[in-house]
């Protein structure tokens, strides 16, 4: 552990012996998070850094080694993604990210292209059956690791910074899980994707010295960008779209945070914008909560691709009874 996290855990300690009670009401909406954060003089992953500490029974340095540990497995999986062959049984995972990687054509700059092939390379280790930190699902698992490694990159950012956003991420999520949903079998796309872009949007303007309020305009305006997204699997597998939907949220992530940081107001405040969120999850007809009966799922091809993914199911199925 280096020397400056060192000094913020101590200072997380001090102030964590003053707050004693309990944590779980603060993630109801942000209002409450940022009421507390001014109450406090706290920094916006201070309290959740104490509910984890409350609420799940660890201590500051488990916390602290649990980030450290997951932001790794991050970078991990992207290195893994640009190594190794990634390619599935069903054809439609087929190294995608190596080959934005390796493209002569970069439509912006590098750092996009690497922002792109990143979030792309996690995912589809992911695909592929590899480790990955589902953020908050596995189905969204290159969004954080994508934007959070290429902004560390970029800007030349201290770990700890990156693994404090990481924890604000976090308190993003509870607030969408409570308020909405994080999965597309409730919510649609836009639970999944939807809400990793809000936590990596969230965790790039703090970590660009955002205010409370711009990081919550991050998030509000990212939710904005995703709104009604559906979650439409082709054969049910978290491959198409889900993969290129990754890279996708990443680059949402990214918009939303420049904007915000711009101090651009997204309108209609955090908290109803999650509430929105929610009311359109559960709105949204059950074809396209994950069931593959609806968009994509359902097109000609996505058809063609089920029943020849189905057919060599069938064909595996007496080899696998025989080693019974
Ligand atoms: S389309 Fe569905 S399965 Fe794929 S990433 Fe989105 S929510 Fe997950």
């Amino acid at each position: 552990m280096n020397e400056q996290l060192s000094k913020t855990i101590d200072r997380v300690v001090i102030n964590y012996s003053l707050n004693t009670k309990n944590m779980a009401y603060l993630f109801n909406d942000f209002k409450g998070w940022k009421k507390y954060c001014e109450e406090n003089n706290y920094k916006l992953f201070e309290p959740v850094l104490e509910y984890e500490i409350e609420q799940k029974g660890r201590t500051e340095d488990e916390v602290w080694s649990g980030l450290t540990n997951a932001y790794s497995v991050m970078k991990d999986a992207i290195e893994t993604g640009l190594r190794e062959d990634m390619s599935s049984r069903s054809g439609m995972v087929n190294n995608s990210a190596k080959k934005v990687s390796q493209n002569n054509t970069a439509v912006l700059s590098h750092e996009f292209q690497r922002l792109v092939a990143r979030s792309l390379a996690a995912k589809e280790v992911n695909s592929c059956m590899g480790r990955v930190v589902a953020a908050p699902t596995a189905g969204a698992s290159g969004i954080l690791p994508g934007t959070m490694f290429t902004l560390q990159e970029i800007h030349q950012l201290e770990e700890k910074t990156i693994i404090e956003g990481l924890l604000i991420g976090a308190g993003i999520a509870l607030i969408i899980e409570r308020k909405a949903s994080l999965s597309g079998a409730v919510g649609g796309c836009q639970a999944e994707t939807g809400s990793a872009a809000a936590m990596a949007s969230g965790a790039i303007v703090y970590a660009l010295n955002g205010s409370i309020d711009q990081v919550f305009n991050a998030v509000a305006i990212t939710i904005q960008c995703m709104l009604g997204l559906v979650c439409d699997p082709v054969a049910g597998l978290v491959e198409v779209p889900c993969i290129v939907r990754n890279a996708s949220a990443a680059v949402i992530a990214n918009s939303s945070a420049q904007i915000a940081l711009s101090d651009v107001d997204a309108i209609i405040p955090v908290d109803e914008c999650i509430e929105a969120m929610g009311e359109v999850g559960q709105s949204m007809e059950t074809r396209y909560k994950e069931t593959a009966q609806g968009g994509l799922a359902v097109t000609k091809t996505g058809q063609e691709i089920s029943k020849k993914i189905l057919i060599q199911d069938i064909k595996i199925l007496p080899d696998e009874e025989t080693c019974h």
